[in-house]
Formats: structure tokens, sequence, C-alpha cells
């Protein structure tokens, strides 16, 4: 496929998600609600769309006929801002048998791409947890996942411990990444995820402060450990339920079994009628 081809293809994806959106058809969207998510989420379901990105950026707007003629402009949906919670998602609303799963520490050359190839080849969406300092070095892989849909999330600058840093040193790791995620993306990261899970208050209010939620996951392949591929596809398919957010690596490390089970369970989940997505904000 030819960068022209993909950028066509991506144009279509976002504007077939527009008119899903217009004509409010429910259930397109992983929305975050259920066991274990704090409590505000939970009539999220019923109040919002599905979360599309705007079709359109405001600078566009210009370029439309004034009043009286044409088309009436689209309206940009405004985000339901982040708010400061004291702990993070551990689920997404799983109607429609939703999952979602997320690649963490990247992007790394060796492996994301193969991962991307993966995830096309089934046409599905996923979830990055990217580093700074990774990003800075492989900027191009984050302009392929924007071409393809997937969703970027901020995981710090350098991967620390946060909670063992000072409050001033967590925002510069958490500011800096969403600066370099809007550059190398396109739109800044909706979404926070702590190294390690270790979460504490300044996470939280520094994330609601740049504008993100905070998502943790369900299932632990525990593919740092770098056991067999087939027992992390195990791991996968056995924990597999509506809702759930997988974690998983494509980065840290040698991450040829969490590509090579990726190839195994992706298939299968999609084979037991599992959607796979990408976590969608609330919109007013
Ligand atoms: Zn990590």
């Amino acid at each position: 496929m030819t960068k022209d081809q993909m950028f066509t293809r991506r144009r279509l994806l976002l504007g077939g998600a527009a008119l899903l959106g217009a004509a409010g058809v429910a259930g397109t969207t992983a929305l975050l609600t259920g066991e274990g998510s704090p409590g505000p989420a939970r009539g999220a379901a019923t109040a919002a769309g599905p979360g599309a990105r705007p079709a359109f950026k405001p600078s566009s707007y210009r370029l439309q006929p004034i009043a009286g003629y044409g088309a009436p402009p689209l309206r940009r949906r405004t985000l339901v801002p982040a708010t400061v919670r004291s702990r993070p998602y551990l689920r997404v609303d799983g109607r429609g048998r939703t999952m979602v799963l997320t690649f963490d520490d990247g992007p790394d050359p060796r492996y994301t791409p193969d991962i991307l190839r993966i995830l096309r080849k089934h046409d599905v969406r996923a979830m990055f947890f990217v580093c700074g300092e990774m990003v800075d070095r492989h900027r191009n892989l984050l302009r392929e996942m924007a071409d393809d849909g997937h969703a970027v999330g901020n995981h710090t600058w350098s991967h620390p411990l946060l909670t063992s840093l000072s409050r001033s040193r967590i925002h510069a790791e958490m500011s800096r990444t969403s600066e370099i995620i809007e550059k190398a993306h396109g739109e800044p990261p909706l979404w926070f995820r702590a190294p390690y899970g270790a979460w504490n208050r300044a996470t939280f209010e520094f994330g609601a402060e740049l504008g993100m939620e905070p998502l943790a996951w369900t299932v632990d392949t525990l593919d740092w450990r770098a056991p067999a591929a087939a027992t992390i596809a195990d791991r996968v398919e056995k924990g597999a339920a509506p809702g759930v957010v997988v974690l998983s690596h494509d980065a840290g490390g040698d991450r040829t079994q969490s590509v090579r089970a990726l190839r195994e369970y992706l298939p299968e989940l999609l084979d037991s009628g599992y959607r796979i997505t990408v976590p969608q904000r609330r919109y007013a």
C-alpha cells in the first residue's frame, strides 16, 4: 500500500466514523465504566456518542461559505475535561463484547512495525502507551500509528518510578511526553498510564491538568518476563471477557514472543466475537 493509498484509507475511516457519529449509532466505541472504574464514568455509555475524531480542524471552517450558502459547518465536539481521580480505570464498558489491547514502553523499531502490520492485517485499532524518549528517536512510528487510527497514550518520558520523584520531576516527565506526542502523532494524548502501575496524587493531578484520564489494565500478560508466545496467548485468551484491557509490551527488551503471541491470539479473539477497539473519552 502506498503512502497516498494509506492517506486515502485514513480519510475514509475518519469519514465513516464521522457519519456513524452523526447518525447516533451506539455501541461503536469502548466507553469507560464497569467494575473497578471510578464512579463518575458509570453513566458514560448512555451519555456519550461514538467518539470519533473530529473530521475537520477548526482552521478548515474558514473555507466554509458564510451563512446562507451551502451546508452548515460541522460543530466541533467538546471533550468532557479530565477530572482528578484517586485511582485509574481498570477496564472499559464491555457492551458489544469490546476489548482493548495496549502495548507499552515503545515505540521500538524492532517490534512496533510488526505489531502495526498484524493489527492492519486484521483491521483492528489498538492503544500504544509510549515513552517520550522513544518517540523522540522514532517519530515515524507515531505517524504510522496516527495513519492507522491507533490511540496513543502518555507513559512518561523515561519510564521512571514516579512515586520516587519530586512533583516537579513528575510534571516534567508527563508534560514533555504529551508535547512530543502531539508533535509526532498530530493530537495530544487523552490517556496516561503510570510506569509499573505506580500512581500517586501528583500523577492524577498532573494527568487531569494535561487533559488525560488514567488507564491501567485488567489482564497482565507478564510478557516482560519473556515467557513462550503460547503462554502469553493463553493468558490473553483465558482472561478475555467484555471490557477487558490487556497489557503487553512492544519495547523494553526482547519482545519477539509478544509479537508472535499477538499473531496467535488476535484472530482467536476476533473469531470468538470480540471487537477490539480503543477507549473513548466522553464528549459534551
Ligand atoms: Zn511501562
